[in-house]
């Protein structure tokens, strides 16, 4: 049995997790954060990636609307490289009531939400595929953010600082000592090593999950677990986040990301025992298509690249209520006054997009408790790679003799970072993944730097796989640079192939028709027909590698 002592352990690397970490290591305390899988691959991951103005909350939740709009901000200054600043519409169509536009008006008014009316005719200049039809719009300062890169930044910061990471960890229970949590006890899910972490506090920060982790240190907290689906469509069809401007319901929001753009969302409530399993119904998939239609007409010819969901962290206050009922604000609780149980925290609830001002408040109990007096600074720290502005023209010239597009795309993904990234040697530019211009050298970068441990937690650093092919042309060749790198051996990088090609069905089987069939159909006869991937026989536990 491993042992680590620490002073203080974050269990989850979601955006609040890895942004906790963060916070704590800037403040110099030493912290180990804990993930069972990969950062950034539960709710944070499945999600639209709206860097939301408050807008939508503005009606029914004022602060939750005022805390979107105090980070909006924040987040454009500091995690620069994780955003785009689009800009949003809300769109009022002809059977929409026409009064909730100027209630709208009126409640960002209270919220402190620049929402500017404009016409039909200027609406349709901004976002030249709208509906023709809408009858009213409003210009808000919603944009679009990038969960896996704001995750990965955050947690890179704070292991320059100092911190460890332990991903594919998961934490199987809480240690105590009579009224106190001392630590955890956790299993390294590749290498089956035990380990007992220990440290002064405990921030639980593991989303919906986090009912599991009180309940193994005997406290009981109730989650309401509300499903939302999404699907990703071939192309970027609008360049500024479309909302439909009606009370909140499925289908209301197409948000533009990177090359795609997605639809979303629904809402299903689900049973706790279930949230490991949920899939996209068939019914939301038509929903989502039949809405997003009446918002930019163009929906119905395009193809639809996957569908995929996610379940909402939300906190049950009382009652059955539905998902879009529940409070979606910020909950921080303090076990050691709700439960007579030291040392443990929760934070939970909030948005992908308060996850700084969650972190915040987590970090300012968790030093409360352990006496810690510094202030927190990630209001005005800058993400590693968003330093300083984006110079797109500056850096094309920085990195003569490598393509525009390639320098564009890994200063897109990887803000100033891109020097420790790109250099002027061909194998480093070389593309592995065209959807996404995704090169060799990012690769290596991602490899050795950014807790990569196989092709699924490639595909959140880098995009890898993402585009409009899914994956087919850059995932073999991507697992053969895990062998070129160290990260893992030939029999390994077979096994990874096979779990990324697994992990890729999973979004596409719901959207089976048409052209994607025909793609997973081209998918099917390059890696079986082709390279006898599904005959390779893999070692069993214990066999040479
Ligand atoms: C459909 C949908 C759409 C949304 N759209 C938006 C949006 O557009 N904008 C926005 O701002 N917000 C949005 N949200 C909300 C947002 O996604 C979440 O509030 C946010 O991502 C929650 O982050 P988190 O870090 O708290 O939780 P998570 O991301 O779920 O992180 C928890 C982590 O804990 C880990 N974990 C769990 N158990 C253990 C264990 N035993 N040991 C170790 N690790 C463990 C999990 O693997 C997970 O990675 C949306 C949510 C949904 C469901």
């Amino acid at each position: 049995m491993k042992r680590i002592e620490t002073e203080a352990i974050v269990i989850g690397g979601g955006a609040t997790g890895a942004g906790t970490l963060r916070d704590l290591s800037l403040r110099g305390v030493r912290a180990v954060l804990i993930e069972k899988s990969d950062i950034a691959s539960g709710t944070t991951g499945r999600n639209h990636g709206l860097l939301h103005s408050g807008t939508r909350y503005a009606v029914n939740d004022l602060e939750s609307a005022r805390e979107c709009i105090r980070e909006n901000k924040i987040l454009k200054k500091i995690a620069r490289h994780c955003i785009e600043d689009t800009g949003g519409l809300f769109v009022t169509l002809p059977e929409d009531d026409p009064s909730y536009h100027g209630k709208l008006i009126e409640h960002c008014k209270y919220a402190g939400i620049r929402c500017e009316e404009v016409s039909v005719q200027e609406a349709l200049r901004i976002e030249p595929n709208l509906n023709p039809n809408i009858l009213a719009a409003l210009r808000v300062p919603d944009g679009t953010i990038d969960p896996f890169r704001l995750t990965s930044a955050n947690v890179l910061d704070a292991q320059e600082r100092g911190a460890t990471v332990l991903t594919h960890t998961g934490v199987s229970g809480i240690i105590r000592e009579g009224d106190r949590a001392i630590g955890v006890r956790c299993r390294d899910r590749r290498t089956g090593v035990e380990l007992e972490v220990f440290g002064g506090i405990i921030v639980n920060a593991s989303g919906v999950w986090g009912q599991e982790i009180c309940a193994s240190a005997g406290i009981a907290l109730r989650m309401f677990p509300s499903k939302g689906s999404m699907v990703i469509i071939d192309y970027r069809i609008n360049n500024v986040v479309v909302n439909r401007c009606r009370v909140p319901s499925d289908g209301d929001i197409i948000v533009p990301g990177d090359t795609v753009s997605l639809i979303g969302t629904t809402s299903k409530k689900v049973e706790y025992d279930k949230i490991d399993e949920i899939t996209v119904d068939e019914d939301e998939i038509a929903t989502l298509l039949e809405s997003g239609e009446k918002l930019i007409p163009n929906v119905s010819r395009t193809r639809v690249l996957r569908a995929y969901c996610g379940v909402r962290p939300l906190i049950a206050v009382s009652g059955e209520m539905d998902g879009r009922e529940i409070s979606r604000g910020i909950v921080l609780i303090d076990h050691e006054r709700r439960d007579s149980v030291g040392g443990l925290i929760t934070i939970a609830g909030g948005k992908l997009m308060t996850y700084r001002l969650m972190a915040e408040m987590a970090a300012d109990l968790a030093c409360a408790k352990l006496k810690v007096r510094k202030k927190c600074r990630t209001q005005k720290t800058a993400l590693p790679g968003s330093e300083r502005k984006l110079d797109q023209a500056k850096s094309v010239k920085f990195f003569t003799g490598i393509p525009n597009s390639v320098v564009g795309s890994t200063l897109y993904r990887h803000g100033q970072r891109i020097r420790n990234i790109l250099h002027r040697e061909k194998r480093n530019y070389g593309l592995i993944c065209e959807c996404e211009m995704v090169t060799e050298g990012e690769i290596e970068y991602a490899l050795k730097k950014l807790n990569v441990k196989d092709i699924v937690d490639l595909r959140r650093r880098t995009r890898i796989g993402m585009g409009p092919c899914q994956g087919q042309l850059c995932a073999y060749r991507a697992a053969g640079l895990f062998v070129k790198y160290d990260s893992a051996t030939s029999a390994e990088s077979n096994k990874m192939l096979v779990d990324f090609l697994e992990e890729r069905w999973k979004g596409i089987k719901p959207v089976l028709w048409g052209d994607a069939l025909r793609e997973v159909e081209f998918c099917y006869w390059i890696y079986q027909g082709l390279f006898g991937l599904g005959d390779v026989r893999f070692p069993e536990e214990g066999e040479d590698r």
